[in-house]
């Protein structure tokens, strides 16, 4: 399925002027120590990879055999978002990647308000805790730390990413850099209009997400 051509727009505008892919490619990921997350339809992509056996990075092992539930709460936090869209109020759900810690456990950040402060504010206060998302080809070395290893990478991204609904979460490819390792901050209003941009042409997600996990 391709990306909504709202949403193609939307981030060809947002991402004028940022990094290449050259310059990603060349970048040891710093953004995805606090990564972006995922909607309903990359889960489920996820999932299917992790299906077909195909979902692996060097130093951990996805657990076998997880039930599409099972598998969505050991690798995500799993959050409810209000957000404004077609004129009323939408419910869209939000897949926040766990990071693993220095030896290898998942880190769940806990409930509240706000998602990202919460997750910032741990991080900050415990950086022995942060190294990288569970999606990542490789553990961070010593987080914040840049190491400067290129060869570690998303083992989610494909090249199709950039056109189509895949397994690469949404908001990590609306995350760009105004030079390399810069992180881009979005204003307000442009991350009010990307939420509602995802709620509207990915509908329906909370009854969607329950019927899966109630299958
Ligand atoms: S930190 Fe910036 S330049 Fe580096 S991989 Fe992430 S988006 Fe690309
Ligand atoms: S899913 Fe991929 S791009 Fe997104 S934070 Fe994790 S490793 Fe980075």
């Amino acid at each position: 399925m391709r990306l909504p051509e709202a949403i193609v727009r939307f981030l060809d505008v947002y991402h004028r002027g940022g990094v290449t892919e050259g310059d990603c490619r060349a970048c040891s990921s710093p953004c995805c120590s606090l990564g972006g997350f995922a909607i309903l339809e990359n889960v489920v992509a996820i999932f299917e990879r992790y299906g077909r056996g195909n979902l692996r990075r060097t130093d951990f092992e996805f657990a076998p055999g997880l039930s599409f539930g099972d598998f969505v709460f050991q690798y995500f936090d799993v959050y409810r978002k209000t957000v404004r869209a077609g004129g009323g109020e939408a419910t869209l759900m939000l897949f926040h990647m766990k990071s693993l810690s220095a030896d290898g456990h998942l880190i769940s950040i806990p409930g509240g308000d706000d998602y990202w402060d919460i997750r910032k504010e741990l991080f900050e206060r415990n950086p022995w805790l942060n190294r990288g998302c569970v999606f990542l080809s490789k553990r961070v070395g010593n987080w914040p730390s840049d190491d400067g290893d290129s060869s570690r990478h998303c083992i989610l991204h494909a090249p199709e990413s950039k056109a189509m609904v895949s397994a690469k979460p949404v908001d990590c490819l609306f995350f760009t850099c105004n030079r390399p390792r810069e992180g881009r901050v979005p204003a307000p209003a442009q991350s009010e209009q990307w939420f509602r941009l995802l709620a509207e042409q990915f509908p329906d997600s909370l009854p969607r997400f329950e019927a899966l996990i109630n299958e």
